[in-house]
């Protein structure tokens, strides 16, 4: 499962935190996750419940915040793409051809508040 190996990554990454600060505990790990980075946020924070029970990330919130979708064309239209375009492939909404997607595929681990 998707979910699963992200949800895997993110506690090694705030358990390696915590400890190079020498923390007792993390109280919030907040993440930016891209509404493309097909991640479903209810299915990653059952996974990340489970992987920390009875690690020092036990009791630790779970910040998510979606990112929007944005895309810069070559026409110079820069902003949220055509709408139902985003699945297969991305149009401008000013110009109709192809453009690059410049954000809404990331998850980002954006803070991790540890508790010494
Ligand atoms: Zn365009």
């Amino acid at each position: 499962m998707h979910e699963y190996s992200i949800a895997v990554e993110i506690c090694d990454s705030a358990i390696r935190v915590a400890e190079d600060n020498h923390a007792a505990s993390v109280s919030t790990i907040e993440l930016e996750i891209g509404e493309l980075a097909m991640i479903n946020q209810d299915q990653l924070t059952f996974c990340m419940e489970s992987i920390i029970k009875g690690t020092l990330l036990e009791g630790t919130k779970l910040d998510i915040d979606e990112i929007k979708a944005e895309i810069r064309c070559e026409c110079g239209y820069t902003g949220r793409a055509a709408d139902d375009s985003l699945i297969s492939y991305i149009v401008c909404p000013e110009c109709g051809d192809t453009a690059e997607l410049i954000r809404g595929r990331e998850i980002i681990i954006k803070e991790i508040t540890v508790c010494t």
